[in-house]
């Protein structure tokens, strides 16, 4: 279904890249809510966020102030100049932001996830006419977040927009969030208008990765970014280590280098970037191949077996290699790297069985 999109048109908010959104991850009382966006206003921000709903892993979290921190987003927006922005994930979240004059909606990466949840907010934004900006789902699936899209655009919403925020993972060694940035760039080769939004603080989860990950974001050209902002971030109610002081933020922003969009998406640049997002996932899949090797020597080891089997390594050689001149690559490139990889398996294996 192709999407029919209108610019996003943010009132007072000037077209140039980045668009930026800040505030805290959760509305937390009305003093915090101001005394935040004062600073953030201070700094030429125009655009606050602030959960007032918010989606938890588990029960007795802090779910968010609810409806009583709209009237705080109000004074934000009659105070300050700025418009606001929070997340919507029922029905009634949507009646009670819409009727509280709330500027501009997201719907969080749990929420896409489903899409009975999306049909019903889709149902409930019908006739309204406010932009939403959809993150995307948990799970690193693009038809997912693309069938989110079209269900939000189906009720006549043209206003869209997207949040980068990164997809789960176990392996949280960096990133709170995998970004894997051929996701968005994909999303954006499949719908070039739409405007991306990057999410450093959800996929970084540290206020360290905040910086760099803004820049790769406007490296790939994205349109905007969504950073979380507390005036007091060590001591937020919710996602307190990825959180920056305005003044922080005021000087990431400031440090940012943003280059001219090039015309083709195909630029040197993103193909590069893919090159890197792809070399990263070769490392991890080698490393996960690296820990069950370790695991069958675990095995060996208990049932007194020994580490090369001929056979074995024979069939892995002859089978990948035919897949890899399938695939288009040389036979002898195949053998060097699966000989390479063999070698290093056998050597993990050995390392388990001396322990
Ligand atoms: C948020 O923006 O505070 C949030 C809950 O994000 P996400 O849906 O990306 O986890
Ligand atoms: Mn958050």
């Amino acid at each position: 279904m192709e999407l029919e999109l209108e610019p996003l048109r943010l009132p007072g908010v000037e077209a140039k890249r980045p668009i930026v959104i800040a505030g805290p991850c959760s509305a937390e009382t009305e003093e915090q809510v101001m005394d935040t966006a004062t600073q953030l206003a201070a700094k030429g921000i125009r655009i606050f966020r602030a959960g007032i709903w918010k989606p938890r892993t588990k029960p007795g979290g802090f779910e968010g102030v609810g409806a009583v921190g709209l009237p705080w987003l109000q004074r934000v927006q009659k105070e300050l100049g700025m418009l606001v922005s929070t997340e919507v994930a029922t029905p009634r979240h949507v009646e009670a932001a819409l009727e509280a004059g709330v500027d501009i909606l997201w719907i969080g990466a749990r929420t896409v996830a489903n899409p009975f949840a999306m049909q019903e907010l889709a149902d409930s934004l019908r006739g309204a006419d406010v932009p939403v900006l959809v993150k995307n789902p948990v799970n690193p699936d693009l038809e997912l977040w693309i069938g989110g899209l079209e269900r939000i655009n189906g009720a006549g919403i043209k206003r869209l927009g997207v949040i980068h925020r990164g997809f789960s993972s176990y392996d949280k060694r960096i990133y709170r969030n995998l970004p894997m940035w051929h996701i968005p760039i994909e999303l954006r080769r499949r719908i070039p208008h739409l405007p991306i939004f990057g999410d450093p603080s959800h996929i970084g989860g540290v206020r360290e990765l905040v910086a760099p990950l803004s820049q790769q974001a406007m490296d790939l050209g994205f349109a905007g970014l969504i950073v979380e902002s507390h005036c007091t971030p060590d001591s937020a109610w919710s996602d307190a280590k990825q959180q920056v002081t305005p003044d922080v933020l005021d000087f990431i922003l400031d440090k940012l280098i943003i280059r001219d969009i090039k015309q083709t998406t195909e630029s040197l640049e993103t193909l590069r970037r893919q090159i890197d997002e792809i070399d990263n996932s070769v490392i991890e899949l080698l490393a996960k191949r690296m820990r069950i090797s370790r695991e069958i020597g675990q095995y060996k080891r208990e049932h007194n077996m020994t580490v090369v089997q001929t056979g074995r390594y024979t069939e892995i050689l002859d089978k990948r290699g035919v897949q890899g001149v399938l695939c288009g690559m040389s036979g002898d490139f195949m053998k060097t790297i699966f000989e390479a990889i063999h070698e290093e398996s056998v050597r993990q294996q050995i390392d388990v069985m001396n322990k």
